[in-house]
């Protein structure tokens, strides 16, 4: 998979062009590494999130808890929890750090690849990690109600949703849903090569813009949550999960406006 921390304005004008003619007022920082105010340590990290904890984190924490959290993942360093005492703590109340739309792949669980408890993330699963009024309705929830500060929008390699809509596969109830992808799949521009799922380095190019398209939905058709990027209570990030390896890179995040690239 490209690197597309660095080479994600690239991607993205690339990728997009002519496709959107989207404008956003909303911050957009083309950045990886959120700046922690201080180290946290695994302890603090593995407790159930309460109330209080979840007052103190900012959009710029919660990315940063998700990058470190993938970091522990695909070094095989997660965290020891105790999820008895994560269900007894928010039992009664729950208090996320993130939101995660992401595929109903069964290698992209948003917990796991986090390396994140019971009560810290809200998540949307849906083929092709697409969003409709009733997954905004969920976001809008998760974070206008109940505190979440980030939306991740977490795409994938060797989708088969994406595949299936480089195929333009017609089954069923499937069919209405990859035309949801196909303005991800015109996006690409032609450069002679096969548009279809034999292509791998078409269907990867495919899943990214999909993911960009669906954080620019998520902008677009939700006011509630584009209000909240632009009163910095809430950042919107796209990300692609490498399944091969259980990497997540990180693409362009909206609303977050302090980055840094060295580890504190
Ligand atoms: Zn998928």
């Amino acid at each position: 998979m490209r690197h597309l921390l660095n080479t994600a304005a690239v991607v993205l004008a690339a990728s997009l062009a002519g496709a959107c003619a989207h404008t956003h007022d909303t911050p957009r920082v083309a950045a990886p590494k959120a700046e922690l105010p201080m180290a946290v340590a695994p302890a603090e990290l593995a407790a159930p999130m309460t109330k209080e904890r979840q007052a103190r984190i900012t959009p710029d924490i919660a990315l940063r808890r998700l990058q470190d959290g993938n970091e522990r993942f695909v070094h095989g360093q997660m965290l020891k929890r105790d999820l008895r005492d994560h269900v007894k703590v928010t039992g009664h109340g729950q208090y996320p750090i993130a939101s995660v739309v992401t595929c109903i792949d069964s290698r992209s669980g948003p917990e796991l690849v986090f390396d994140q408890g019971i009560g810290d993330v809200f998540t949307a699963r849906v083929a092709g990690n697409i969003v409709n009024k009733d997954i905004l309705g969920s976001l809008e929830y998760a974070s206008a109600v109940a505190g979440s500060k980030l939306v991740v929008v977490l795409g994938h390699s060797h989708c088969g949703a994406v595949k299936g809509a480089c195929d333009n596969v017609k089954m069923g109830n499937l069919t209405g849903l990859l035309d949801k992808l196909q303005p991800a799949v015109s996006s690409i521009p032609k450069d002679g090569s096969a548009r279809d799922s034999h292509n791998h380095e078409f269907v990867e190019k495919v899943a990214e813009a999909n993911v960009e398209l669906t954080v620019r939905d998520i902008l677009d058709q939700s006011p509630v949550l584009k209000q909240m990027v632009k009163e910095g209570k809430i950042a919107v990030v796209g990300a692609m999960l490498d399944v091969e390896t259980g990497h997540v890179e990180f693409l362009p995040a909206y609303g977050v406006m302090k980055t840094a690239s060295s580890r504190h």
